[in-house]
């Protein structure tokens, strides 16, 4: 499994990116054709490519203060395939370019992080420590006890909301809403469809590879509101995507 954290969503250029076009055909197989949010099928020559980290000089910034908090390498490179992924132009144009809402590490993960920042005597930087999850999520059965339950987060994101007045009674329309998954034993696995949605370890995860063409339709959709939301918090934002830090 490839691991990944972004220090940030970015936006990028849309079709002007910086991305070759062999590096666009490798996002877009990457992630099999779709919308890495709503999973809608992207025809070819449809939909955009977006930086997690973007192209511009805002992303030189970025990089440049990220690789200074210790959150990631300094040789990071904004126009691979690892820092793309597809959006349809409705995610893209709609929420991620005016930066309404961005993709972060799951609460999990992040508050990890922030423990293992605080021990007493810690030397390591965030990249580091990510380093070493990823490192572990490779071999699980050697891992550490609290390293366990984080393993099946890894590769994860959940949707942020950065400007919840701005995106008041909105949604994004999916045709695949995934069935629910429930954690047992370290890894998410089907949940039955009338689980407790309170319990933690709820989750719908957003995952381009579990779909196939012969899936059928599920309408649903992804609220961006909490007056819209009729399922816990963590069943929402579960967004696979493969993002490699270096
Ligand atoms: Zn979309």
């Amino acid at each position: 499994m490839s691991s990944q954290w972004p220090s940030e969503s970015g936006s990028d250029e849309g079709y002007g990116s910086t991305f070759s076009e062999t590096t666009k055909q490798q996002i877009r197989a990457l992630y099999r054709d779709r919308c890495a949010i709503c999973l809608d099928h992207l025809p070819p020559g449809g939909g955009h490519f977006a930086h997690l980290i973007a192209s511009s000089e805002e992303g030189e910034k970025t990089v440049q203060g990220g690789d200074f908090l210790g959150i990631i390498h300094p040789d990071y490179d904004r126009s691979s395939k690892d820092n793309g992924y597809p959006l349809c132009t409705n995610c893209h144009l709609g929420y991620f370019k005016p930066k309404l809402v961005t993709l972060s590490p799951p609460w999990p993960i992040l508050k990890y992080i922030l423990e293992s920042l605080h021990q007493p005597g810690n030397s390591r930087s965030i990249y580091q420590i990510c380093q070493s999850l990823i490192q572990s999520s490779r071999d699980h059965l050697s891992a550490p006890e609290d390293v366990k339950g984080l393993i099946p987060y890894l590769g994860l994101y959940s949707l942020v909301i950065l400007r919840p007045e701005k995106v008041q009674e909105c949604v994004i329309m999916t045709c695949k809403l995934p069935p629910l998954s429930i954690l047992n034993n370290h890894q998410f696995v089907p949940a039955l469809s009338d689980v407790d949605l309170s319990i933690p370890g709820v989750a719908r995860i957003f995952d381009t590879s579990a779909i196939t063409s012969t899936l059928p339709l599920s309408l649903g959709y992804i609220p961006l509101t909490d007056s819209l939301r009729n399922f816990v918090r963590d069943a929402i934002g579960a967004f696979r995507c493969r993002w490699k830090p270096c």
